[in-house]
């Protein structure tokens, strides 16, 4: 038995299915989840002292890889002076301000400490704001776990397991949240034309990256502002994912689309739980204690965490790694598609910027339904090949590769090389 093995026994006497989130349970491709002991830029170390090009990134939280020193040395000068107050602290305006620098469609900001409450929040500042109760949100976009986004096909924890919604979700709670189809903008006219006066906001991921990745099609993004602007409701942009990762300014700031709101976490957070909601000053300025919309966290712009997220925020506007993570995506999915294609293996690879996945199937992937029918027990074959391999893919087909800007050519030859050897 590996101690991996010998410790997933351990933990799923004492944690629900071993795993405090669900998808790292291995069940979208079966077999025990490896263990971490510890991660060196790049590359992780299980418990078995496997070595692995990780490209998981802790599912999209850190963009310069593991234990970077500057982040490190943020972290121990701040918990060094205390590790919570509950007070305001300097640290949080610094790390407010470069959001606001950053993304153009956000004047004001407040912190959280997860995408979930950051959507949550953001939608309930958007009701409170408009009057209205409806959400828009479309099959295969996930946005955290909050009860009115679980209504209906939320993407890849859930698609993972097959489960269309989870109980304990109220069907009051389901009532208030319409689903559509990604990138499909004559679906979205329709809703609109029946709800349209209801609608308090359309939730989107800019780049869908909870489905595997699938990035909008032309004028889909700019058709959402539109049908926003003519019916009176707001849009929301939840870049938890695509913030800080597909450049600076994010998803908006690539396609010049300006949201209302905008949700942030993963990599805000510097490997911290750490998040953010963000948008026009006249609807942040609702919120208590300036305006009625309730809203509150203990550990809210907690000052280690903070200091974590500054950091990796400050790193990348001055090292700017994103034009050469680019180049390695598009190497990457060069690379593979050359692979796949000598081996006879079907795929479809989606890339917007750095972010990109593979989906077993010869057809296009532009939504939900397609996703799911790409061939995802091909998916956790290559997986397990690969893992065997050293390379750290994320178990489920549903999901982005990760790259870190300390990737370098040698892991990029490493994962190729793995994929080369896959045979179906
Ligand atoms: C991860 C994610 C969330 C939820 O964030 P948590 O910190 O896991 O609560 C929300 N939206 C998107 C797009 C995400 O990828």
């Amino acid at each position: 038995m590996t101690t991996s093995e010998e410790l997933f026994e351990r933990a799923q006497r004492v944690i629900p299915g071993g795993v405090d989130s669900p998808v790292r349970a291995f069940g979208g491709v079966g077999g025990t989840p490896i263990f971490i002991e510890r991660g060196e830029g790049a590359e992780l170390i299980d418990a078995d002292g496997n070595r692995y090009v990780d490209l998981i990134q802790s599912w999209g939280a850190l963009l310069f890889g593991h234990a970077h020193p500057e982040i490190l040395s943020a972290i121990a000068a701040a918990a060094a002076k205390g590790t919570t107050f509950g007070a305001p602290t300097l640290g949080e305006v610094e790390l407010a301000e470069a959001i606001i620098a950053a993304v153009p469609g956000v004047e004001m900001v407040r912190l959280v400490s997860s995408g979930t409450e950051a959507t949550m929040s953001a939608i309930r500042l958007a009701r409170g704001t408009t009057g209205r109760d409806k959400l828009l949100k479309f099959e295969g976009c996930y946005h955290g776990h909050s009860d009115s986004l679980l209504a209906a096909g939320a993407g890849s924890g859930l698609a993972t397991l097959g489960i269309p919604s989870s109980p304990g979700v109220t069907a009051g709670a389901a009532q208030d949240t319409l689903t559509s189809s990604f990138n499909d903008l004559q679906a979205a006219r329709v809703l609109f034309a029946e709800w349209g006066r209801d609608i308090a906001v359309v939730i989107v991921e800019p780049v869908a990256a909870n489905m595997g990745v699938v990035p909008p099609a032309p004028g889909f993004l700019e058709g959402l502002r539109e049908l926003c602007d003519h019916h009176g409701s707001l849009l929301l942009f939840d870049e938890v994912i695509t913030g800080f990762r597909m450049g600076l300014g994010g998803a908006q700031g690539v396609f010049a689309i300006r949201p209302d709101l905008s949700t942030f976490g993963k990599i805000m957070g510097g490997g911290f739980p750490c998040a953010a909601f963000g948008g026009r000053e006249d609807l942040m300025s609702q919120l208590a204690p300036t305006g009625p919309i309730y809203q509150a966290g203990t550990l809210s712009g907690n000052p280690v965490a903070v200091a974590a997220g500054s950091a990796a925020i400050a790193l990348a506007a001055m090292l700017d790694p994103y034009a050469r993570m680019e180049q390695i995506a598009m190497t990457l999915v060069e690379g593979l598609a050359e692979r796949f294609g000598r081996s006879g293996i079907p795929a479809t690879i989606n890339r917007s910027a750095s972010l990109f996945s593979v989906f077993f199937t010869a057809d296009p992937v532009r939504n939900f339904a397609d996703a799911k029918r790409a061939d995802h027990e091909r998916y956790a074959r290559f997986f397990h090949h690969m893992l065997a391999a050293g390379v750290y893919l994320a178990p489920s087909g549903y999901e982005l590769w990760t790259l870190s800007a300390v990737l370098t050519e040698g892991h990029v030859q490493r994962v190729l090389d793995a994929a080369a050897t896959f045979t179906g």
